[in-house]
This record gives structure tokens, sequence and C-alpha cells, in this order.
């Protein structure tokens, strides 16, 4: 049985290591992690245990004794300096671990703010890490004041737990609408409107000029030329794929490290999966940030570490929870011409339909689940509803699927 060295102890690495032992594999597997914590969840961070509703035990995937049950060897708080495919070895401080089968589900990391612009300063914070989370928390006060740049789902969550807490929010977003990498203008619509209810201060359209203080942040100045006093400040630009040491090791990287159909890379003894991986998809190149991705992905590959020869087809959905509202998307709706609105009957939902040339692409539900699974099993089908059916209320969402 080959020994298989998995580098990345994130969403990705769980899952594959876990698959493999379902499946049967019985050889050597050694799972390293640069954090110090057993693998956990990320998404709570920025929801619930940002909100201190969520322990830190019900975070990890696996409890620890999971790892000595499946022999698989954990190493926690240990960094990969670098990858000797020659040797077939990665290197650990001063370790070499040999490897037959090397995966990396490496993640990503979140952009940082430059130091010119104060990105340096103490109180400004990013939201990826556990001790991330933690080391903001204790500023969550009431009345205190936070600035958030940038729109995406990092900065509206963390808005609508700031808010909650009852603290003083202004959220900055430099393009002309929050989520515009990710969603239609009436989604960013439903959530400006959810936000500005709980009393967020949404600037689209700004960027952050810089951050001032004296060693610890206390003000900001914005490209519209306003100036705001601040207390802290949360940092959610978007992630970098995690492809140094696989640039570094000479792989080919293309929006991520790049992967065939299978999860191999341009090593046939190296796979990767997650947010670090990039996979043939419609006729070039797809990345997806999202924890389901890097669950599927991850298993997709342990399959075929094993022989399965299964192609990787992506899924995509998503989720965001933010004040009342379950945000839940199927589907990816990039290159949309037309989106269709479907009014729900309950307070507060909705769901918008994507279509391009007459085919579904993808829906976003606001508190409507109906909507979602439907959606997800029409988008899964390749079937494309007639959106006056959609659009109409009166007609029963089930009735879509006979
Ligand atoms: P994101 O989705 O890339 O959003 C970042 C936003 O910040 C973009 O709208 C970007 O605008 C804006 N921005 C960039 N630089 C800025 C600046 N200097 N001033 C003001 N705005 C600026 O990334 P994210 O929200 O940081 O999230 C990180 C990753 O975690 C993403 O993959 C995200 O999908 C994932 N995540 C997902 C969930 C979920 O699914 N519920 C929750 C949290 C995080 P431009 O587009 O114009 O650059």
């Amino acid at each position: 049985m080959p020994d298989i060295v998995v580098v990345g102890a994130g969403q990705a690495g769980a899952s594959l290591v876990a698959r493999l032992r379902k499946d049967g594999f019985e050889g050597r597997i050694t799972l390293i992690g640069q954090e110090p914590a057993l693998p956990y969840q990320r998404p709570p961070l920025s929801k619930a245990y940002l909100l201190g509703d969520m322990e830190l035990e019900r975070l990890y995937l696996r409890p620890r004794h999971f790892y000595d049950e499946a022999g698989i060897d954990l190493r926690l708080g240990a960094s990969v300096d670098a990858i000797d495919r020659a040797a077939r070895t990665v290197h650990v401080g001063g370790e070499a671990i040999p490897y037959d089968t090397l995966v990396l589900t490496t993640g990503s990391a979140p952009r940082r703010l430059p130091a010119a612009i104060g990105g340096d300063l103490e109180g400004v914070h990013v939201v990826r890490d556990l001790a991330d989370a933690d080391a903001m928390g204790p500023r969550f006060g009431p009345g205190a004041r936070v600035l958030i740049v940038g729109g995406g789902y990092i900065g509206l969550e963390a808005a609508a737990v700031a808010a909650t807490k009852g603290l003083q929010v202004t959220l900055v977003e430099m393009s002309s609408r929050i989520l515009s990498r990710v969603a239609a203008p009436e989604t960013s619509d439903f959530f400006r409107a959810l936000h500005s209810e709980h009393g967020v201060d949404i600037r689209e359209g700004v960027g952050l000029e810089a951050l001032t203080g004296e060693g610890h942040v206390s003000g900001a100045r914005l490209s519209d030329g306003s100036t705001l006093d601040v207390e802290f400040v949360i940092v959610g630009v978007g992630i970098a794929p995690g492809t140094a040491l696989a640039e570094a090791a000479g792989l080919e990287i293309d929006n991520g490290i790049a992967v065939d159909a299978m999860g191999r890379t341009s090593d046939p003894a190296i796979w990767a999966a997650g947010d670090c991986a990039s996979f043939p998809y419609k006729g070039a190149r797809l990345r997806l940030e999202s924890v389901p991705n890097a669950i599927d992905m991850a298993e997709c590959v342990a399959e075929n570490i094993m022989g399965a020869d299964r192609p990787y087809v992506p899924k995509p959905w998503f989720w965001s929870d933010q004040y009342e509202v379950k945000l839940q998307i199927a589907g990816l709706g990039a290159g949309y011409d037309r989106i269709v609105t479907r009014p729900a009957l309950a307070a507060r939902s909705v769901s918008f339909w994507y279509y391009a040339a007459g085919k579904l692409l993808a829906v976003d539900a606001m508190n409507d689940p109906r909507a979602y699974m439907v959606g997800k099993r029409l988008i899964e089908a390749g079937r494309s509803p007639d959106p006056q059916a959609v659009a109409d209320p009166q007609v029963d969402l089930k009735s879509l699927l006979a």
C-alpha cells in the first residue's frame, strides 16, 4: 500500500482522509496542518461562533479519537517548507516525510490591506482562522465603532454579527454594489435593505484610501473624501489560493493549482482539491471557493487515488446566514441575461432565478428552502422551467419538477 501525505488540514484535507479510510485504503496516511487546532469548520467563524452562539468543540469536524482510531497520523502546528518531487518527500522543519502520493489541500489565504495604507495597524482584522475570530471577538462590545472593508460574504456576515451585537457599523464596498462578484443586483438590493434596517451604514462605490492611527487604528480616509473614527476594522476583500508550495515545486499554476478532471496536478504523483485547485470546466478552468466544493472535490480525489477514474463534476451550492435570513444558492449565475423574481408567501422570502438564453443557471433563495431545493434539482437535471411559471407564486414549485 502506498504512503499518502496530505498537506492542509482544512475541510478538504479532513474530508479526503476520512473518505480514503471509508473506502478501505489501508496504507499510511499523514495529514499535515499549519494551525494547532483539530480540523474545524470555518463557516461559523463569521456567523454563530463570532456571535458567541457556538462552542469551540462544535467547530471540530471530528473528535481527536477519530484520527487515532482511523490510524491517521495528524501533524498539527506543522508547516511544510518544501516539496521535493524527485525524492518524493515533503519537508517539515528538519524532517523529510516520504510519500508515494501527495495531496495538496492548502486552501486559501485572505487578502490583506497593504502596510502603506495602514493595513498593519493593530486592530485591523481578517476573518479566516479560528485565531482571527478569537482575536476580534473581545472587540465586539455594544457601541464600538467598526469599519468593514469589502461587501462580499465575509464583510456582510461580519456586519450582521456586529449590528446584532449593537456595534456601530460602516461597510465600504469599492465596486458599485455589494456582492457584485457573486450575485445579481436583485440579491444585492435585498441584502442592502436588510442591513440598512439593522442600522448598518453601507457605502458602495467607495474604497478605502487609508487607515490612520498611532500603532492602533483610530481612523479611516475613504475615496469619497470622507473620514471616519473607528475602533477596529474587519477586512473582507477576498482570498488568494494557497499555491506557494506547488509553485515552488514547479507544478502548473493557473488561477490555483491546475489539476485535470480527476484532480491530478501536472505531476501524476500529486493531486489537489478545494479552494487551492482549478479544474477543467466547460472548456475553461474553474476554481470554487466554498465548503461544498472542498468536500465534494476532496472525496472525488480520494476515490480517484483509489482508482475510480471519476471526473470531478461540481454541483455548486453556497449559503449565508445574515440576521434572520438564510440565503441558499444553487448553481453558478455567471453569464446570465435574465433574472426572474419569485415572491414567496412568507415574510422576507423571495428567490431570484438566473437564466441565460432560456437556460436556468442558478437560484438565489432567501428564506425559501423549497425554491432552493427545486432549483437545485432542476439545474442538476439540466432542465429549465418556464419563467412565467417560476414568477407566479400560485404555481406550486414541485409541479416544475414533474
Ligand atoms: P469576496 O467575495 O471576494 O468579496 C470581497 C469584496 O470586497 C468584493 O466585493 C471586492 O470588490 C471588495 N473589495 C476589494 N478590495 C476592496 C477595498 N479596498 N475597499 C472596499 N472593497 C473592496 O471575498 P470575501 O467576502 O472576503 O470572502 C472570502 C472568501 O470566503 C470568498 O471565497 C467567499 O465566498 C468565502 N465566504 C463564503 C461565505 C459563504 O458562502 N457564506 C461566507 C464567508 C466567506 P471587487 O469585486 O470590486 O474587487
